[in-house]
């Protein structure tokens, strides 16, 4: 079994004020009271996972998602990264994000958050157009979004990301070219554009079901994401991920570690995490998770108290995830060379004909002894990487 030489952290805060209407994250809407023993139990994972690893091992990025991270007080974020520092070590100038709901935060908690150490910001946005706000359920309005980033540059942020979705139902390219450039203006370092999935269980799907929402185009949805990568490139943001843009020297690094199949530890209720040879669930629910680790942990490094489910990456499985993880860096891709070394054996023969056709039906392009999809492999993503599992 490896020992890691670093980690990423992502910790997980299952918070909300209010359920948007295609969630279905790890999240609660009525559990605001266990915010403090949540955080107890947290800092105490933190320490687990320390203990475990034998060392204080370097971490270079830490991600507070959620969930809304920005409902916890300063005082619990710093508990937080306190048993953080405590049990690693924190990298100089480590990237250090938390995402943020706008509508949740004001001048002063972003300008304490800042002081704690947190210099990356990802707010939800969304959308600019109020009516596609209010089909999600989103709880904040655009003005909110403006407010909170020029808090976030009044108080030090020179890091700051927006999330916008497309694919939604009643959005036009229009309207999506409108929210993209309302985002533009506030002259954002990243941006993160993602297709509204509606998943099961959720109310957009039971609209779905009784007719009071059109099922979403994905022609459209494809126009409206080739028209954010022309207007994203002509501002000069580099599209780096099939997801993801940013400024030159602006990638979100802790994504990065996930895309490169790099190790990190997802700590916090429902977190999952991959290190030292182990891919791994936390328990979701956050009473179960906070009784959890009031006992030890039993099993090897990574795996805390709080783990609910994990299994050993056997080479069929880590050769996957390494093609599926890579092919998602639109400018990096896969690296051939690096893939042999690691797995003595070379792509081509790992994965027998796949690799090749999927060259030849003109969806992953071969150049500088990487492999890459290309524009069309990119609208097909999700196919190609199925060839891969
Ligand atoms: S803010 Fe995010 S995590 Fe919370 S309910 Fe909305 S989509 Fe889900």
């Amino acid at each position: 079994m490896r020992n890691e030489e670093w980690v990423s952290l992502y910790l997980h805060i299952p918070f909300c004020r209010h359920r948007c209407s295609y969630c279905d994250f790890n999240t609660y809407t009525s559990l605001a009271d266990l915010q403090e023993p949540y955080t107890a139990a947290l800092c105490r994972e933190i320490e687990q996972a320390g203990a475990l690893a034998g060392t204080r091992l370097p971490v270079h990025t830490i991600f507070f998602g959620g969930g809304t991270p920005s409902l916890m007080s300063p005082a619990q974020l710093d508990r937080i990264l306190t048993a953080v520092r405590q049990s690693f070590a924190l990298e100089d100038g480590a990237e250090v994000t938390m995402e943020a709901n706008p509508g949740t935060v004001d001048g002063d908690y972003v300008t304490a958050v800042r002081a704690l150490g947190v210099n990356r910001l990802s707010f939800g946005v969304q959308s600019a157009v109020a009516s596609e706000l209010a089909l999600l359920e989103r709880e904040h309005d655009f003005p909110d979004v403006v407010e909170a980033v020029q808090w976030a540059r009044v108080a030090g942020f020179d890091n700051v990301s927006l999330d916008l979705i497309y694919g939604v139902p009643g959005q036009t390219l229009h309207s999506w070219e409108h929210s993209l450039r309302a985002a533009l203006a506030l002259e954002p370092e990243h941006l993160s554009l993602y297709c509204l999935t509606i998943e099961p269980g959720t109310p957009m799907n039971r609209w779905l079901g009784n007719g009071r929402i059109q099922p979403p185009d994905p022609d459209l949805a494809a126009d409206q994401y080739e028209l954010a990568g022309d207007l994203l490139a002509e501002r000069g943001f580099e599209q780096y991920e099939i997801s993801n843009w940013s400024l030159p020297g602006k990638p979100c690094a802790h994504n990065l570690t996930y895309w490169r199949n790099q190790p990190y530890l997802g700590l916090g209720a429902g977190a999952h995490g991959s290190a030292n040879g182990y891919r791994y669930e936390v328990v979701k629910q956050p009473r179960v998770y906070i009784r959890r680790l009031a006992g030890a942990p039993t099993g090897p490094f990574p795996l805390t108290a709080a783990v609910a489910d994990y299994h050993a990456v056997d080479q069929t499985e880590a050769m996957a995830d390494t093609v599926i993880t890579q092919l998602r860096l639109l400018q990096e891709g896969l690296d051939l060379a690096a893939f042999e070394a690691n797995f003595g054996q070379s792509l081509y023969e790992a994965f027998d004909g796949t690799p090749g056709q999927l060259i030849e039906w003109g969806l992953l392009a071969e150049g500088n002894g990487r492999l890459r999809l290309t524009k069309k492999g990119r609208f097909l993503s999700n196919q190609v990487f199925y060839r891969f599992m």
